[in-house]
């Protein structure tokens, strides 16, 4: 069963054959090379949902689409669907990070509670079906950067339950327990139920 995954990253598709191929062998996941959409959506189902709808309707294929970011409780959900581009178009990562540290400079530990959400999407032109599932990772927001692991917000990010950031976790520790991790093990009934029929 091929499936398109709406994203033009060589690494994320590799990332999805290996875990979702390992449970559902019969699943290929092939890379979209068409036409990326504005991604105006509101929250995180909506955005996966505008880009596996963009890569259904171009290819004719399923599509999955993933949607991710960082949500601070102080900040009310935010930086959220703008995680990416939290200090400004274009300013990448360590800004992104420097702003959110500063902006919780003044805020107690207890006060600092935040999660990474994945958000997939299914979309099946043939049939019409289309479901988002998630996965969540709960933790806090460390007081200063530690760790050169990983990538995003992992150096400020502290997983529920560990001293360390997500940025002193190996790879391996990380996608144990990540809120990909869990959005990957959401997918697959989700995968089987509406793909594999026999
Ligand atoms: P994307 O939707 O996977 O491209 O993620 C959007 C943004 O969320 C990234 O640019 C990162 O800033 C942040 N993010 C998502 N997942 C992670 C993670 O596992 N670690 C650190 N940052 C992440």
């Amino acid at each position: 069963m091929r499936v398109v995954l709406a994203t033009h990253n060589a690494n994320k598709v590799r990332e999805f054959q290996g875990i979702l191929g390992r449970m559902l062998p019969e699943l290929e996941i092939v890379a979209y090379d068409g036409p990326e959409p504005v991604e105006d959506g509101t929250s995180f189902d909506e955005n996966a949902l505008i880009k596996a709808r963009a890569a259904a309707a171009h290819t004719g294929l399923p599509a999955l689409a993933d949607d991710s970011g960082i949500c601070v409780d102080v900040l009310g959900g935010a930086p959220g669907i703008f995680s990416a581009r939290w200090a400004g178009h274009g300013r990448g990562a360590q800004a992104n990070l420097e702003l959110l540290l500063d902006q919780l400079a003044d805020i107690a530990p207890e006060h600092r509670a935040a999660r990474f959400a994945c958000h997939i999407a299914l979309v099946v032109p043939e049939t019409g079906f289309e479901q988002v599932v998630s996965g969540s990772w709960p933790g806090s927001i460390a007081t200063a950067a530690r760790g050169a692991e990983g990538h995003g917000y992992d150096p400020i990010f502290v997983p529920e339950g560990l001293e360390v950031t997500a940025a002193q976790l190996t790879a391996e520790q990380k996608n144990a327990v990540s809120h990909r991790a869990r959005a990957f093990d959401a997918a697959v009934p989700m995968l089987r139920m509406s793909l594999i029929t026999d």
